[in-house]
């Protein structure tokens, strides 16, 4: 998978690609969307079983929302290691453009990046370059560099040397 590459190298860890082992919960038929949450608890559960302590990112194509929000790109649970992210408004034919497999995988791994950032300790930064921005609309997201600032850097450097 060219995501996982991609986001292996932006984060300079490890990833491993499987095809999704949970069941997708939280559909809610009147927003034709699923509840991030719900989701969130599945892999909860399932890292629970299967005692996997590695941070888990599940890639999905619902559309998802959470809390007060109309839709998310994607959650983290920071505490247990769980991450979720939606496909659904990440390719260009979503917002009636030509569509690009390019552009399409560029922002998967960049939302996956994100989220596995925080998995792995991160917050949010201010610089709009940065993985760890948080973008509210796909420009936001496609504004971002496919790289973390020096400062989230260093941060995950101290972070990943304590292992
Ligand atoms: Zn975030
Ligand atoms: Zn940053």
């Amino acid at each position: 998978m060219p995501v996982s590459r991609l986001i292996s190298a932006m984060l300079n860890v490890k990833a491993t690609v499987a095809e999704n082992p949970v069941r997708i919960m939280g559909y809610v038929v009147a927003r034709r969307q699923v509840d991030a949450q719900a989701l969130l608890d599945s892999i909860q559960a399932y890292k629970h079983r299967h005692r996997i302590s590695a941070p888990v990112l599940l890639v999905v194509h619902q559309d998802l929302f959470w809390n007060g929000n109309s839709f998310v790109f994607g959650l983290a649970r920071e505490t247990v290691g769980a991450g979720v992210v939606s496909t659904a408004r990440l390719g260009n034919e979503y917002y009636g453009r030509q569509g690009s497999d390019d552009d399409y995988i560029d922002r998967i791994a960049k939302e996956g990046a994100h989220e596995i950032g925080h998995l792995l300790g991160l917050p949010h930064c201010s610089d709009r370059e940065c993985v760890m921005f948080k973008p509210d609309t796909l420009d936001e997201l496609d504004r971002k560099k496919k790289v973390l600032c020096p400062v989230c850097r260093e941060q995950l450097d101290v972070i990943l040397a304590k292992g």
